[in-house]
Parts: structure tokens; C-alpha cells; sequence
């Protein structure tokens, strides 16, 4: 086998931030060769959230990050502040006004704390990578770009081989695989002549419901919501939207507001708990007090964040069982969102356009020109809502599927999925069963003894976590 293989050289799965962080790895590793494969291996460090947006549409630059551009990198802040005219010029005359609603906070100096638009972001990742790879080719290393989805990998003594989907084989002594989060979970009929499973590329379709004013329906209250909510604004004016969201808790999330100075929540936890039980009771009157103290959810989130990278859960709850049950709370207690779009659903709220929607959608029917979503409430009592058109915005569940790669390392047990969380657990440092094989996604709730305390649905968490495990490859 060591004959055949191919010394020094490296695959890097997937083309997103994480991705890119495992390149980032790849700096001063003295290796011949790395292979970047994914479907958008020529714009690597976007992925699927900070992707190019369609040239000409009204939508483009409509979705935002979700947290100010500090809170994700503060290079990035920099970035926006260095090419702030051009970046003006861009955003002028769009709808909605994203200039406006970013005037306040440039008319206070605080050009960082915007909520840029995702493809901005992906912009600066990306020149990232391309800088990145055009040092280590000055370097000596080759990178090559493979343009494909990996669907498959097998591990023999020296060598890891990945095939892809249009039948490629890739080897080298080393896979970094980050491949992105599980699809959205179905609902009974979301994909029918009324309805679609998903915002990302069916913004065409969906426009065409959104020109003609049928009531959009979204299902779930989070992040895609508010990409759904400024697609809309993005093709109509606000007094001709209407719009619903359906949530369990029927809350719209918090606005992540910056304030200057930046301060950061500094929660004090006690450690040696033997339940979640006692220790989210901890968490919640530390949330408390912050509330009450006048600290804003921005500044909340980010404390317990920052608190989190630094004193990992496994210091106050040593039993991973109990340890697993608290980032499902957490993510509900300090939930948060983009600041410009939660103003604007609070405004068009109370002008009766928007309606929120209590409950758990069980199926949507489509009809001859509208469709019909079957809610139950809290106490399973059903109720028939007749809609315009209805859009599945719920995010990953039970039913979510991986991409074909991660559902093949399943099964060979390289990673395996926590019961308790849903999850996917990988070993200390982000590798799978064979040290050869490292594995990083949104999905991952278990990395060594680390159970991770906050979703890693962020761009820095995910950063922040493979910055580490190079220290310990
Ligand atoms: C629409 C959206 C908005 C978001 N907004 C924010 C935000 O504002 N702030 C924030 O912090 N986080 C946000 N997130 C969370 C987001 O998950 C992370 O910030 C981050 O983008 C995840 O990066 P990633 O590289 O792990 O995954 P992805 O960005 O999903 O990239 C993975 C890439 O790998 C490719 N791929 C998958 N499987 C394979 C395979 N088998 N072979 C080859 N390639 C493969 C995928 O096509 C994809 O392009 C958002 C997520 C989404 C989906």
C-alpha cells in the first residue's frame, strides 16, 4: 500500500468557512500536495451560507449575518470599514434600505457593528482562501480544486482514499472532511405546487407568489425566516407585504443590537454539577441578572460564548449524558437574530402584516391557488390555516439527512451520532475513529470529553474549534 500512496499530500471536504479554518491547519505542515474538493472548490471559503448571490435579482444582498460584523471576525469589521464607499455604492437604492436601517449605527461611529450582507462576508472569506492558497503554492505546495461532492472514503494503513460523485479517486495520507449542516427537515407536503421545502434556490419560484400577493407562510421562526421576510421586502414595498410566521414558542427572536463601548456578559458559574437540571438553573438566573443589570441579548450571547470557548461544559458537568442536555436550552434561551430584519418584523407586526403563528406545522396541503397548513398547538389541538403560499423554514430535525460522505462515515463508525442530542460525536481534536481523518460540522455536539455548550451554527465557534485541533494534531 505505502508504494502506491502519495507522501505528504492532503484532502480538505467541502468548500466552506471550515473548510477553509482546516487549510488555514495546513500552514507550515510541509506538504506536497492538498485536494480542496466541492461543488464551489473555485470560490472555497463560502459555502453554502456566504455563497455568490444571483447577478441582477432584487434579492441580492437581501440576507444578512445574523450578529454584528465584530461579533463574527473582527477582521472582518475592518474589511467592511477599509472598503466602506464601495460597499456604500453597492447598497444604495436597494430595497429593503439597508443603508437606513445601517445609519444609526455609522451615525454613531460603529461602522463594526453592522449586520452586513452574508455575500460581503463570503467576499472576504474567500479572498482569504485565494490568498491563502496562492502562499502555500509559493510555498511549494500544489492545491488543486476539485469541483465534485466526496461520497465515499476508505482507510487503509497509509493511505485514505475519497471517491467522488462523478467517480473520481482521490488518495492522500490525511482527510480534513466539513461538509456543512443536515438538510432541513421535511414536513408532510412541502413540496408541492403551493409550497417548497426550503428558501435557498427557490427564490425565483417563490417570488413569482411573492409578486402576485399571496400570504407567504413560513415554517419555523428562525434564521431562514428572516431571509424569507427580506426576500419579500426585496419585491414588494412593506405596506403590500403579508407574511406569517409559525413557531412552537410564537416568539420572534431577539435583536442583536451592538452597543459601544462593546461589553460582554460575564456570567459566574460554579462548577461540580451532577445534573443539567442544576446547572441550567445556574444559567438561567445568570441570564437573569444580565437582563436585569440592562445587558442587551447581544452582549449576553456573545459572554456566554466567549465563556464557553474558555471554560468548556465539561468543567461544570462532568456526565456527557447531563452535559448534552443543555445546549438545546441555551440555544432556545439566547436565541438572537439579525438586527435590521427583527425591527422591521416588529414594525410590519404591529401594522397587522405580519401574524405570528403558535404551533408545530404537521402537514401542508396545496390547493388550486393557495394552499393549507395543519397546525397543532401546545395542547394538540389541530387547526386548518388557509395560506398563499407556504415555505419550509424549520431547519435540521429528526428527519434531517446528511450529505452522502457523513451518512458513509456513519456507517463505517469513523463518527457517530449522540442519542441524546442528535448530534454527531467526533474524538478530541475533531478526529474520527482514525487519526488520519478529521471531521468538523454545524452538526458535531460532542468533540472528545467536549460536549459544546452552544450550537456550533456560527461561523467563529466553528473557527475557533479547528484552530484548535491543529495544536493537537
Ligand atoms: C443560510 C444560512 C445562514 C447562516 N447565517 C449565519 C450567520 O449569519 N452567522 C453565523 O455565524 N452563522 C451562520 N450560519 C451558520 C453556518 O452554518 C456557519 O456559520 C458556517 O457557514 C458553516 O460553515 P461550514 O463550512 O461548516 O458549512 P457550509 O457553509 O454548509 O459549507 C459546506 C460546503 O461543503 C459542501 N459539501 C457538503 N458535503 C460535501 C461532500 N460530501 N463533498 C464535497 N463538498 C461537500 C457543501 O455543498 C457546502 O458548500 C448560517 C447558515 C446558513 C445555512
Amino acid at each position: 500500500m505505502a508504494e502506491h500512496s502519495n507522501p505528504r499530500s492532503h484532502i480538505i471536504v467541502g468548500d466552506g468557512i471550515t473548510a477553509l479554518a482546516f487549510l488555514e491547519n495546513c500552514r507550515g505542515q510541509d506538504l506536497r500536495e492538498i485536494t480542496l474538493i466541492g461543488q464551489s472548490a473555485s470560490e472555497f471559503g463560502r459555502g453554502v451560507a456566504y455563497a455568490k448571490g444571483e447577478v441582477d435579482t432584487p434579492w441580492r444582498f437581501a440576507y444578512l449575518l445574523n450578529s454584528p460584523a465584530d461579533d463574527i471576525d473582527p477582521r472582518f469589521a475592518q474589511w467592511l470599514g477599509d472598503r466602506w464607499p464601495r460597499l456604500r455604492d453597492t447598497m444604495t437604492g436597494r430595497s429593503p434600505n439597508w443603508l437606513a436601517a445601517a445609519a444609526p449605527l455609522i451615525e454613531a461611529g460603529d461602522l463594526y457593528g453592522v449586520n452586513a450582507p452574508r455575500e460581503f462576508y463570503g467576499d472576504f472569506m474567500q479572498e482569504q482562501a485565494d490568498a491563502l492558497i496562492a502562499q502555500l503554492e509559493a510555498d511549494g505546495t500544489r492545491v488543486i480544486r476539485v469541483e465534485d461532492d466526496a461520497v465515499s472514503i476508505r482507510v487503509a494503513p497509509n493511505e485514505v482514499t475519497v471517491r467522488s460523485a462523478s467517480g473520481k479517486t482521490l488518495s492522500a495520507q490525511s482527510v480534513d472532511v466539513a461538509p456543512g449542516g443536515p438538510s432541513t427537515m421535511r414536513i408532510d407536503g412541502d413540496d408541492g405546487a403551493h409550497s417548497v421545502p426550503t428558501v435557498f434556490g427557490n427564490e425565483h419560484r417563490i417570488a413569482e407568489h411573492i409578486k402576485r400577493g399571496a400570504e407567504i407562510f413560513c415554517i419555523g421562526g428562525n434564521a431562514a425566516m428572516l431571509d424569507v421576510l427580506r426576500l419579500c421586502q426585496s419585491l414588494r414595498a412593506d405596506h403590500e407585504i403579508r407574511f406569517v410566521a409559525c413557531a412552537p414558542d410564537g416568539e420572534v427572536p431577539a435583536a442583536l443590537v451592538p452597543r459601544l463601548p462593546r461589553k460582554l456578559t460575564v456570567p459566574n458559574l460554579t462548577k461540580g454539577h451532577e445534573t443539567a437540571q442544576t446547572f441550567l438553573a445556574e444559567i438561567e438566573r445568570e441570564i437573569s441578572s444580565a437582563k436585569a443589570a440592562c445587558d442587551d441579548m447581544r452582549e449576553i450571547r456573545a459572554g456566554f460564548r466567549a465563556h464557553f470557548l474558555d471554560t468548556p461544559l465539561h468543567h461544570y458537568v462532568s456526565d456527557p449524558t447531563e452535559a448534552l442536555k443543555i445546549a438545546g436550552r441555551l440555544r432556545f434561551w439566547l436565541r438572537g437574530g439579525t438586527r435590521d430584519t427583527i425591527l422591521d418584523m416588529h414594525r410590519l407586526l404591529d401594522a397587522g402584516q405580519v401574524r405570528i403563528v403558535k404551533g408545530l406545522v404537521k402537514s401542508v396541503e396545496s390547493e388550486a391557488d393557495a394552499a393549507v397548513v395543519t397546525v397543532v398547538d401546545e395542547d394538540g389541538r389541530e387547526a386548518r390555516i388557509p395560506t398563499g403560499f407556504v415555505i419550509n423554514c424549520a431547519g435540521a430535525g429528526p428527519n434531517s439527512r446528511f450529505d452522502t460522505l457523513t451518512e458513509d462515515m456513519l456507517s463505517q463508525g469513523l463518527i457517530s451520532r449522540c442519542e441524546t442530542s442528535l448530534g454527531l460525536k467526533v474524538a478530541a481534536g475533531c478526529k474520527t475513529r482514525t487519526p488520519a481523518i478529521r471531521y468538523l460540522s454545524p452538526a458535531v455536539s460532542q468533540i472528545g470529553e467536549e460536549v459544546v455548550a452552544m450550537p456550533l451554527y456560527d461561523a467563529h465557534m466553528l473557527r475557533t474549534y479547528v484552530g484548535r485541533s491543529s495544536l493537537e494534531r
